[in-house]
């Protein structure tokens, strides 16, 4: 996996640049939420889960059909602003819904691991995408402090957190600048 830091930093950057303003500190976390969950799926790893099974981790928690329905959760019972299934709520689900994907599909970028059940609950092959430039993180806090560790997380914040954030950045500038440009 790429390390959490990354999945949290790129969906929060994403959330902050495309959400609506009026729900967006509460998108924002659950930007966050949404794209973190999946990793806690290693808990099962002490409750004798094999990497390989169904919930193991990568399983059914890193697919996109979960994903789709922890962004619709949280729409409930976390952003709330929006008026039920209105036109607005549909957004936050779609924009929550696709950072949720991106964990998984960032993780099938990665060199390591096992792959990606991104078909389950349907069916639990795991896959990786053809190209996988992202070096595999290591599983767990303590290993994630490691050198190993380290190393990986300024690979990502040089390839991954800085031109991500730049373009979001931009992206931001570009819509406040079209929305200015209506409200003349
Ligand atoms: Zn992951």
């Amino acid at each position: 996996m790429p390390t959490v830091f990354t999945h949290a930093i790129l969906a929060g950057a994403a959330a902050v640049a495309l959400a609506e303003r009026s729900a967006r500190s509460r998108l924002v976390a659950a930007a966050v939420l949404v794209s973190t969950l999946p990793d806690a799926d290693v808990i099962g790893f002490r409750f004798g889960v094999r990497y390989g099974d169904f919930l193991g981790h990568r399983g059914f928690f890193h697919s996109p059909c979960f994903a789709l329905v922890l962004a619709f959760v949280c729409m409930l019972w976390l952003v709330r602003g929006p008026a039920l299934f209105s036109r607005r709520w549909w957004g936050g689900w779609s924009l929550l819904a696709a950072l949720g994907v991106s964990h998984g599909l960032l993780d099938a970028l990665t060199d390591g691991g096992l792959g990606i059940a991104l078909f389950a609950p349907f069916e639990n092959s795991r896959y990786f995408l053809p190209w996988q430039p992202i070096p595999v993180a290591p599983i767990g806090v303590l290993a994630g402090l490691s050198p190993w560790g380290i190393e990986v997380l300024f690979w990502e914040a040089a390839h991954l957190w800085l031109p991500v954030c730049a373009v979001l950045f931009a992206l931001a500038l570009w819509r406040r600048a079209l929305a200015r440009r209506a409200a003349r």
